[in-house]
């Protein structure tokens, strides 16, 4: 059988925020979305990183399993957006399976069915990452349409896959209370839904969009407060009964 290959921007060994324990990250190349935010827009290109093959990836993370078993961790698959390279991410983790390592795909759910059915199924957690519940203010910041998001977050109900959601606060942007309450009361419908956290957005990556020549639009934003952020957890804390962070 013909090893299955796919683009990646680069590995991490020591991840402490993606998902349990500490975590093998694995960036993958290529994203169609444009989040005016994005912290990795290096990741975007199809064509960049490099070529591996699932199996030599596997075998790298395989190096640091009894580490990483040992803090409830394993591998997360992130980008870049996974589900573009929908057989690749599934080679890794059937592979990661097979070599008793927890697995967790990071993503923005905006990939076609097939691609979904082909990748999620396998995941042992998926971090969603959910820009908004307003239709409109989820293009304006990613550049597309929610309706491939809000159907992988059905879909994932239907596997049972837990998940974790991830929403960005961002100042003028997802700030607003009432567009709070209204993403956590549709998310309060879904019993595979283990946890949500919500991130402070910051700028670490503006430098690389300067490197890319791409207009970053967000340079005269602060990050939002502590304030801010506790706040719009308060309204998740007050809608859905699991973990808020
Ligand atoms: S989905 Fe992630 S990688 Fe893609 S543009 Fe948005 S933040 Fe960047």
């Amino acid at each position: 059988m013909m090893p299955v290959t796919g683009r990646i921007h680069s590995l991490e060994t020591c991840g402490m925020v993606d998902g349990p324990g500490i975590r093998f990250l694995i960036f993958t190349q290529g994203c169609p979305l444009r989040c005016l935010y994005c912290h990795n827009p290096d990741t975007w290109k199809r064509t960049g990183g490099k070529e591996v093959t699932a199996h030599e990836i596997i075998e790298t993370a395989r190096k640091y399993k009894n580490y990483l078993l040992a803090s409830g961790g394993g591998i997360t698959i992130t980008g870049g957006e996974p589900l573009f390279q929908a057989d690749f991410v599934q080679a890794l983790l059937l592979e990661a399976k097979a070599a008793g390592i927890h697995t967790a795909v990071d993503t923005s759910g905006f990939a076609p069915p097939a691609a979904r059915k082909a990748v999620l199924p396998h995941a042992d957690l998926v971090l969603l990452d959910i820009k908004s519940a307003v239709p409109a203010l989820f293009k304006k910041i990613s550049g597309v349409s929610i309706t491939y998001t809000l159907a992988t977050l059905n879909e994932l109900k239907e596997w049972n896959v837990p998940v974790w959601i991830r929403h960005v606060v961002v100042p003028g942007l997802t700030d607003k209370p009432e567009d709070a309450e209204k993403l956590a009361h549709m998310l309060k419908g879904y019993p595979n839904i283990e946890k949500v956290e919500i991130l402070p957005f910051h700028k670490m990556g503006e430098y690389k969009w300067e490197q890319l020549h791409e207009p970053y639009t967000l340079k005269e934003t602060e990050a939002p407060s502590d304030e801010l952020i506790h706040n719009i957890r308060t309204i998740f804390s007050r809608t859905m009964n699991i973990p808020i962070q």
